[in-house]
């Protein structure tokens, strides 16, 4: 067993604001001697949550800093157990100054996210609570941060509390039911647990759709530039990230490796990559670009197929791509046509539906059309502005969703042709298992390392 999730007696110790230099500096301590610790330091006793302008000392009396010291006596503190702030002078050399003494005084260093997995360990926070402070943290956008607030303040947990709730109410019923074979009333085949079963499908799919929202929001989606040479994709790129990120040139296969760009729209934060043109070449370079284009279609959430749409064949070039698309990366994979060079072909921006497929007339010359496109992708996304009370998530969490909903569909599926209650209340088990992981209820030592050690140091 990783030592990760354990609670050690040790005190813990790092400085808890940004490298670099500013007002304020805070080291934090935490664990049974941080008292003791921080009151060493500090000279003098510290009240619970009483701020003291204190001298800061080593063991041998050498004065390192005056500041603020605060002591938050556990549970009631962020990890659970004693907390003590000394809030320093903000350069780094006096916080090292002052994380030493600390150590020589009988702490140790915190690993990354120590302070957030105690607290995590000491039932402060879920796992999912314990995410969102990272994500917080690493927020890019605006939207990205205040949804990561709502799931620290809890509202992604309560949504799994719910459903786990209402799968273990499912489980009770259906044991009972597998328990009891000679209860009068068949409880398998009364059509409730049926009902029950497709009752938490919907609600599992609707959480899944906000999940997916919240997911978005905080790693973005990736969005794959492919086409034909020439067709105007690097314009495209350009257009997009409003900058000359791409080199822009009549003269075809100048995009030979992958470009990357990352824009928001409207805060939707959004992952752009360019490719190489796709044609038959006999160039080896070009061969490898139009190689590594459908590597990185293959891992898009949706791929931009840009068209010269003032060639007289636009059509013929957008609808020769896709079987080769379809044969290469399957037809699940969504695309949107773009239908370039508008200011050439006459034809007005617009949106397009065609069969299914969204096809998009602008110009990313001129620029116009461009607006049509960014709404479309927030439509194909499901991203609002409002933002509303979307939270965030993590593909961890999707994972976990989709893993769930997979099990109840099983489940559901043995009930409908056996009539299996065994079988059912097993698929049920399981569902209940992929749930649990999302806040931690059920976890693995290697998933809770995983996840504390890709936090900062101090948090
Ligand atoms: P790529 O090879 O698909 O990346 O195409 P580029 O973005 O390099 O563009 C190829 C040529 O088409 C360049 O000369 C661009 O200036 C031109 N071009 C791109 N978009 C437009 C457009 O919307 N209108 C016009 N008139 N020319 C464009």
């Amino acid at each position: 067993m990783s030592t990760l999730s354990h609670l050690d007696g040790d005190t813990i110790v790092a400085i808890a604001t940004a490298p670099g230099r500013g007002g304020v500096g805070i080291v934090r301590l935490s664990g049974t001697a941080a008292r003791a610790i921080g009151e060493s330091l500090c000279g003098a006793p510290l009240t619970p949550r009483h701020a003291h302008f204190r001298v800061f000392r080593d063991s041998s009396g050498q004065q390192l800093d005056s500041g603020i010291g605060l002591y938050f006596p556990g549970p009631n503190s962020f990890t659970g157990e004693d907390v003590v702030e000394l809030q320093g002078h903000g350069g780094p050399v006096i916080l090292d100054l002052l994380v030493k003494a600390c150590c020589a005084a009988g702490a140790r260093l915190a690993r990354p996210g120590e302070f957030s997995e105690r607290a995590f360990l000491n039932d402060k926070l879920d796992l999912a609570q314990a995410e969102a402070i990272a994500d917080l943290i690493n927020s890019t956008t605006e939207q990205a941060a205040l949804s990561a607030t709502r799931s620290l303040q809890g509202a992604f947990s309560r949504e799994i509390d719910a459903l786990v709730e209402a799968v273990t109410r499912l489980r009770v019923y259906v044991e009972a039911a597998i328990d009891f074979p000679e209860e009068e009333i068949d409880f398998l085949a009364d059509g409730k647990v049926a009902e029950q079963v497709e009752a938490l499908q919907t609600r599992l799919q609707q959480v899944l759709q906000a999940a997916r929202q919240g997911s978005l929001l905080q790693e973005g989606m990736k969005l794959v530039i492919a086409g034909r040479p020439n067709a105007g994709k690097s314009s495209l790129l350009n257009a997009l990230a409003g900058q000359d990120t791409a080199i822009v040139t009549p003269i075809e296969g100048t995009t030979r490796d992958v470009l990357r760009e990352h824009i928001q729209i409207d805060g939707m934060p959004l992952h752009i990559v360019d490719t190489a043109g796709l044609r038959e070449s006999a160039d080896l370079v070009e061969q490898e670009g139009i190689r590594r284009a459908w590597e990185e279609m293959a891992s898009a959430d949706r791929i931009l197929l840009v068209v010269d749409g003032s060639s007289p064949d636009a059509d013929i070039a957008s609808a020769a791509l896709w079987p080769e698309k379809n044969q290469r990366l399957g037809a699940d994979l969504p695309v949107t046509v773009v239908h370039n060079k508008a200011d050439l072909s006459g034809r007005p921006p617009a949106v397009i539906q065609q069969g299914g497929d969204t096809i998009i007339e602008l110009s990313a010359l001129t620029g116009a059309g461009m607006d049509l496109l960014r709404e479309h992708l927030k439509q194909c996304m499901g991203y609002s502005d409002a933002g509303g009370d979307s939270f965030s998530a993590r593909r961890r969490h999707l994972a976990a969703l989709a893993e769930a909903a997979a099990c109840l569909e099983a489940g559901r599926e043995q009930l409908q042709l056996a009539g299996a209650g065994e079988l059912l209340a097993e698929d049920l088990r399981r569902c209940h298992n992929a749930l649990g992981s999302i806040t931690g209820v059920i976890s693995s030592d290697e998933l809770l390392g995983e996840i504390f050690s890709s936090f900062c140091i101090g948090k």
